[in-house]
């Protein structure tokens, strides 16, 4: 059994990945440790329940997003829908186009994940700038769902990344 402090002492900092002057936050080890996802699952559904606001759908972000979106999802007893990178997806899409460090990138959403007025939980591993979060809010907007959360394990508190971001933020350590 893990302690939610024990879940966090797993995530591992890598010295200039994937780039020169990164520090990057690998959170795979947790994964490696089936009693520290259930740990960490539990937490979050936890969290997710204490705002009292009903949930409809869980957003996972491309990529770390698709790690823990679904199994909080499933614990909810909720649908679980994918953001992408553009192109990715099939059918018919909701498109938002937004700033990174170097030039401009696309998420998509399939225009039919969410539909009017449902209530969405926003997943991802880390929030640094806000910029792909905020992108996959405008993108639950387009299809006129709500954002009531946008939940991760790690914050960069030396960002403001939340500043960006319009729905309430939750994150389990702030580095
Ligand atoms: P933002 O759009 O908030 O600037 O960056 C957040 C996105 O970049 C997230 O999707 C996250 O997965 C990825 N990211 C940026 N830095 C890190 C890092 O140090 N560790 C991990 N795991 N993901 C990162």
């Amino acid at each position: 059994v893990y302690t939610i402090e024990q879940v966090k002492a797993l995530v591992r900092e890598f010295a200039d990945f994937p780039s020169k002057g990164i520090l990057f936050r690998d959170i795979f080890p947790i994964f490696r440790e089936p009693a520290a996802v259930e740990c960490l699952v539990s937490h979050f559904v936890e969290r997710i329940q204490a705002t009292g606001k009903q949930v409809d759908v869980v957003v996972g972000l491309d990529a770390r997003g698709f790690l823990l979106g679904p199994l909080i999802a499933l614990r909810l007893g909720v649908a679980f829908a994918p953001v992408r990178k553009g192109g990715k997806l099939p059918g018919s899409v909701a498109r938002v186009t937004y700033q990174k460090e170097y030039g401009e990138d696309v998420f998509e959403m399939q225009a039919d994940a969410v539909t009017k007025g449902q209530q969405v939980v926003i997943v991802d591993d880390l929030l640094a700038t806000g910029g792909s979060c905020g992108a996959a809010e405008e993108l639950v907007h387009k299809l006129e769902g709500v954002v009531v959360l946008d939940a991760f394990i790690i914050r960069l508190a030396g960002l403001e990344g939340d500043k960006r971001l319009r729905a309430p933020v939750y994150a389990l350590m702030e580095c």
